[in-house]
């Protein structure tokens, strides 16, 4: 069987408002950024996951209950579109926990890829930040860096830039 093409998100920032950091529990959709391009990606075929960095857990700012509880509120919210998340993955860790899973390493990608089959090659990472675009090099898939944050010096060179996921359709 032919291996699976998917778009590995970030949440915070790429998905959801990032204004108000931590993400809690309730945290908004970035509603009309992103609906009509996650459509668009899931009818072209592409298995949708989330892989989001959480160190707010081994910060003590929010507990892994609240944050499973933010990414069930999401993936519901998104459901109510028809658009279905097949996975997601979050590294509760921060940088001296050196662990696998935080991006820019690539090891929650790498987990779901081999969970559910997916092509690396023929897939993509769509974050905001310099560490997801790392991440996706880092895995071996395309990547695509979304305006949708306030960060403007990047050193990895991403191989899209959309102003944000609705505009998905340019590169897909
Ligand atoms: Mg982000
Ligand atoms: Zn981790």
């Amino acid at each position: 069987m032919e291996k699976k093409r998917a778009i590995f998100l970030d949440k915070d920032g790429t998905l959801v408002d990032s204004s108000m950091y931590p993400n809690p529990p309730g945290s908004k959709l970035l509603h009309n950024d992103i609906i009509n391009g996650l459509r668009y990606a899931q009818e072209k075929g592409f298995e949708l996951f989330i892989v989001s960095n959480q160190s707010w857990i081994s910060k003590g700012k929010l507990t892994q209950e609240e944050v499973i509880e933010t990414f069930e509120s999401v993936i519901a919210q998104l459901k109510t579109h028809d658009i279905k998340i097949t996975d997601y993955l979050f590294c509760p860790h921060k940088n001296d926990d050196y662990c696998h899973c935080k991006k820019p390493r690539p090891g929650m990608i790498l987990e779901l890829a081999k969970k559910h089959d997916i092509d690396l090659a023929n897939s993509f990472i769509v974050g905001d930040f310099d560490e997801d675009i790392e991440a996706g090099k880092n895995a071996g898939v395309k990547t695509i860096l979304t305006l949708t944050n306030t960060q403007t010096h990047y050193t990895n060179k991403p191989d899209f830039i959309i102003k944000n996921l609705n505009e998905i359709w340019r590169v897909l």
